[in-house]
């Protein structure tokens, strides 16, 4: 019996793409002794990516997809693909041609070599766009900081996992989701393959900036406590400080010596008020996230598909 690959591919407006994906698959595993299939997670597209998903279905019969009600965003539909994924192994892509397929022989490789993660990381292209190369690397030098667990610089969520490990994956509770770092926490026998991204083959990144401030807030606070310690710190730090002035106060006092200083005063306030609103505001993050997991609602809601929960296909006669 041959092996089942499973591909999992988020797709938010990618009407070309799609099919361009799809025609690069099926030439990649043709030569592969393995059997696959592309589960298309449609995250609320607004173009004809949909029309353009089920036409696919009905030609390839290992094509599925599942549909959103609205746009949950990158990593739900992952989430929903691996929730779907019957698999030995699931390898997640991007939509957009910017992950090479050609790499993926590769990864099974090491998959057969018995690695149970097999991630990526993406060499730094000059093409991209300064301020994503910069603000992506400020990211994880920021998270490798603060946070328990390692992430290479340029890792994405382009990468091959065990079903071992997609079960660990399909089973967390968690409903603010940052893969690259629960992949990370699992453990496992995991390996690294650096890959030069390609160009985005049509449309532009659904990443606006303020969807990847919103990736980095979670994967900031999915991961780490220290911010909190950090603030407590810091309160003790100027509350020692200030304890240093008491004595000159008492001796100003005592001997009747005048204190002016209205500019000292103001700066202070307006420096202290900053630092009180930022750690309030950190509080406030982590408050927010255990708000939003209590709720407990689903991470998406699928409106349409050709799969059934236990991953059977539904086929029209
Ligand atoms: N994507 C998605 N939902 C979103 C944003 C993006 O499913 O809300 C998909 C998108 O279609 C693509 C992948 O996630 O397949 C990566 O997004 P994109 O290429 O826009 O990000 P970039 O490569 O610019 O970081
Ligand atoms: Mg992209």
């Amino acid at each position: 019996m041959k092996k089942l690959v499973s591909i999992v591919v988020p797709v938010y407006n990618e009407q070309e793409n799609v099919i361009r994906l799809n025609d690069a698959l099926q030439r990649v595993f043709e030569p592969l002794p393995y059997n696959f299939n592309v589960i298309f997670v449609d995250d609320g597209s607004s173009d004809a990516t949909l029309d353009n998903l089920k036409r696919l279905s009905l030609v390839y019969d290992n094509i599925r997809f599942i549909s959103f009600s609205r746009n949950f965003g990158h990593q739900a539909a992952l989430k929903a693909g691996l929730d779907m994924a019957d698999g030995d192994c699931v390898i997640s892509m991007d939509g957009d041609m910017q992950h090479p397929p050609a790499l993926i022989p590769l990864l099974i490789e090491k998959w057969e070599a018995g690695y149970e993660v097999v991630y990526t990381i993406r060499k730094e292209d000059p093409t991209q766009p300064y301020m994503k190369r910069k603000t992506s690397n400020l990211f994880y030098s920021l998270m490798n900081r603060v946070s328990d667990i390692k992430i290479e610089k340029g890792a994405a969520d382009f990468r091959l996992l065990d079903r071992v490990v997609v079960n660990v994956l399909r089973n967390m509770q968690e409903n603010d989701l940052f893969f690259r770092g629960l992949v990370k926490w699992t453990g496992y026998k995991q390996l690294g393959i650096e890959y030069v991204p390609e160009q985005r083959s049509s449309g532009e990144s659904k990443y606006t900036y303020k969807k990847m401030i919103g990736l980095a807030v979670r994967g900031f606070t999915s991961f780490s406590t220290r911010p909190l310690y950090a603030a407590t710190y810091l309160g003790f730090a100027f509350a020692l400080l200030s304890s240093l002035y008491v004595p000159y106060v008492i001796f100003s006092l005592v001997f009747e010596h005048p204190i002016s200083g209205w500019a000292s005063i103001i700066v202070t306030i307006a420096f202290f008020g900053g630092v009180q609103l930022m750690i309030l505001g950190i509080i406030g993050l982590y408050l927010g996230k255990l708000f939003s997991q209590s709720k407990q609602r689903p991470v998406y809601l699928v409106r349409e598909s050709n799969v059934m929960k236990d991953g059977s296909l539904l086929r029209e006669n």
